[in-house]
């Protein structure tokens, strides 16, 4: 018998239904009922990993903290989990054919013909088993990227009907996500689209052991009894899956569709006591009856997609539960902010997020923001770019060196305030180079930072190329936007605060990536609190 057991997650008829939720959920349940589970998702395409992608194409990329670029997935396994996930958490393609080239030039496969079948798939599923080497987990959780069919997410499925096949039904079940639409028009909800779906996986070898139908309007008994019978699952195996206000509700509902019940009897594990979700709930509850509410903007460059910014987003209502207040978020295009426009623009607003970013678009409106925040006293929370950005504008309007800049954006400043790191001045590739993942910082006591973190010792998530250049320490210092965070090794300087403001605190590193539901971030939970008033 396997020591660990293995639930695959796939999807079907549509992407997007929520696959990264379903498996978040289920895990929290497992873990509530005291297994060690772990989620790890397998990307079809062929980038190395997200760190290379336009937001725009593909979300946040998410950083863990042993340094890895990866799905913003993965950030909702440990808002939800409140454990760290790691490298190990994300394949991707690229990643698989990289190593099983890799081991070709060596002379591994020596002789032989290397082809999908079984030199992919064999590294796909050694993949699969690295994430519980050392029998760290119980359970481990695959999500497979993408939709059932597609000719990528192919040697994933294969691998899957093999561990299958190779571990036994007691070891390995895999969960198929589907759409189930509603016709207003009949007033029905149409299995069709499922049965289709299940029919293509079946194909490929596989027999769903649950079927998750996704939902707009509550599905009659017959729909699932349909659903059941023409897809060979069990009929207490087909679970609903009911369009919800917020995905933290997705557990409790599963909780009541008893999906985490049926999954451990599949594997023939102890169901044990229901878990009681007790701090879950009480977040949810908070979540939906606030006390305050508060308006924040969050000024960025992809602001197109709110994916691009997942991990802000879940940090403000994480820190907004917490707090009892419902956060608007405003997302302000950094490109729209002009000198005319900016007080129209931030007008009204409780406080502003100025968003990480790379390059120069966009970037004069992220330091008009912080111009606004430093001069109206409104509360400014700048992440990465967001504090670099600050740091400019401090240069420029208060210590009067005019053409301040980051050298990412003119090279050529007579003051360049930001400036790309030592280290990574040799570095010519731009896969995984970026400082990446988590590094120390000491806070010096008399800090707004202290009085949030209740600590002088932090581990905070990093992925920069540039940094605030030391030369100008003292010029910033002495007028009192002061350093306050400093990494203890290199002395890269990790947060900036601004004296005698009411909240304007600058991070090198991103809080977002380690809010989680249970633990808010220290930081997001007091800018909240100073937009409050
Ligand atoms: N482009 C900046 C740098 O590389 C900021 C990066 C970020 O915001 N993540 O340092």
């Amino acid at each position: 018998m396997a020591d660990v057991k293995y639930v695959f997650v796939t999807g079907g008829v549509t992407s997007s239904l929520g696959k990264g939720i379903i498996s978040a959920s289920l895990a929290k349940l497992l873990q509530d009922r005291g297994y060690s589970v772990t989620i790890q998702k397998l990307d079809p395409y062929i980038n190395v990993d997200p760190g290379t992608l336009n937001p725009y194409e593909h979300g946040e990329c998410y950083v863990t903290l042993d340094g890895a670029e990866t799905d913003l997935d993965l950030g909702h396994y440990e808002r939800f989990l409140n454990v760290p996930t790691s490298q190990a958490n994300n394949v991707t393609t690229g990643r698989i054919y990289q190593s099983v080239i890799n081991k070709e030039r060596k002379g591994d496969y020596l002789g032989k013909t290397v082809q999908v079948i079984p030199h992919i798939t064999d590294e796909i599923k050694r993949m699969i088993k690295l994430v519980s080497s050392g029998n760290k987990y119980d359970i481990v959780i695959t999500e497979i990227g993408g939709t059932v069919g597609d000719i990528e997410s192919l040697p994933y499925i294969e691998s899957v009907r093999q561990l299958k096949w190779e571990l036994g039904a007691q070891n390995c079940i895999v969960i198929h996500l589907t759409l189930v639409p509603y016709l207003p028009a009949t007033g029905e909800s149409k299995t069709k689209p499922t049965q289709h779906s299940v029919k293509e996986l079946l194909q490929t070898g596989i027999q769903p052991d649950i079927l998750v139908l996704r939902t707009q309007v509550p599905l009659h008994v017959d729909v699932k009894k349909k659903v059941a019978l023409f897809c060979n699952v069990e009929e207490n195996a087909v679970i609903e899956s009911l369009d919800v206000s917020t995905i933290y509700e997705v557990p409790v509902r599963m909780l009541s569709e008893k999906l985490d019940q049926i999954v451990l009897r599949k594997l023939g594990m102890p169901i044990g006591q229901e878990p009681p979700l007790i701090e879950w709930r009480e977040f949810l509850k908070r979540l939906k009856n606030p006390k305050h509410s508060v308006k924040v903007g969050l000024v960025g460059k992809y602001v197109e997609l709110p994916d691009a910014y997942k991990s802000i987003s879940e940090s403000f209502l994480h820190s907004g539960s917490y707090n009892e207040c419902a956060v608007h978020v405003e997302y302000i295009h950094s490109e729209d902010i002009t000198e005319q426009n900016v007080n129209e623009k931030l007008k009204g607003l409780n406080g502003v997020l100025v968003a990480p970013g790379f390059g120069s678009r966009g970037i004069e409106g992220k330091i008009l923001t912080a111009k606004y925040a430093r001069e109206n006293n409104v509360p400014f929370f700048g992440i990465c770019l967001g504090m670099q950005c600050a740091v400019i504008e401090f240069a420029r309007n208060v210590l009067n060196m005019e053409g301040a800049n980051s050298t990412e954006i003119d090279h050529k400043t007579k003051y360049p305030v930001i400036d790309l790191m030592e280290e990574q001045k040799s570095v010519i590739d731009k896969g995984g180079t970026m400082r990446l993942g988590g590094y120390k910082c000491i806070i010096s006591k008399n800090s707004l930072s202290y009085e949030a973190y209740g600590k002088t010792e932090i581990i905070e998530r990093h992925r920069h190329r540039y940094e605030f250049n030391d030369k100008y320490f003292d010029d910033f210092r002495k007028n009192g936007f002061i350093p306050v965070g400093i990494n203890p090794e290199s002395n890269l300087v990790e947060i900036m605060e601004l004296a005698g403001h009411k909240w304007f605190v600058g991070v090198q590193f991103h809080p977002e990536y380690s809010s989680t539901v249970i633990k808010p971030h220290p930081l997001f939970v007091k800018f909240i609190q100073a937009c409050i008033g």
